[in-house]
């Protein structure tokens, strides 16, 4: 932007800031779409595709090293690029960043072959659905057979199914 536009007030001046946010999104989700796909090296020639390898613009070079299963599935990406999709609850489209990514696989030992599913919300949405169909479950079980027989059943010891009924508060 290389025209001067003159002073706003704050609450236009956030408006356009939001706006503008959203625009680079948009633009980013674009762009994404139209990535070309990650290059997959086995753990192996990891080092020399890598050393032969051009990364596209904005992507994050891949470690294998941390790197959750590699030896179960040693065909690992060198870099990760911003990838779209579409949130499978709600259908909006979403962007999974490159840093993103590297921290799911790297950090929070994702598997190789999990990718993003659900947008943030949806994914607490999810989170909450299950946490409550789990406290319903288990608050059935414990009321109609006590919390012995509901633990066998649970495949829980009774002091595991005993702590987490105190946590919960059944
Ligand atoms: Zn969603």
């Amino acid at each position: 932007m290389h025209n001067k536009r003159p002073a706003k007030t704050p609450k236009k001046t956030y408006k356009s800031g939001r706006m503008r946010r959203l625009e680079i999104r948009q633009q980013r989700i674009k762009k994404a779409l139209g990535n070309s796909p990650v290059k997959f090296a086995s753990l192996h020639k990891w080092s020399a595709q890598k050393a032969g390898a051009k990364k596209p613009h904005g992507a994050i070079w891949a470690n294998p090293q941390t790197m959750a299963s590699v030896s179960a599935y040693p065909v690992v990406p060198l870099y990760y690029v911003d990838k779209a999709f579409t949130c499978a609850r709600c259908g909006v489209e979403q962007l999974w960043t490159a840093k993103q990514q590297k921290w799911w696989y790297e950090i929070a030992q994702g598997e190789l072959q999990s990718t993003a599913k659900h947008c943030r919300p949806c994914r607490q949405a999810v989170r909450m659905e299950k946490y409550q169909a789990k406290l319903t479950h288990y608050t059935g079980l414990i009321q109609k057979h006590g919390l012995e027989d509901a633990a066998q059943r649970l495949k829980l010891s009774v002091a595991e199914l005993s702590n987490w009924r105190d946590k919960n508060i059944v």
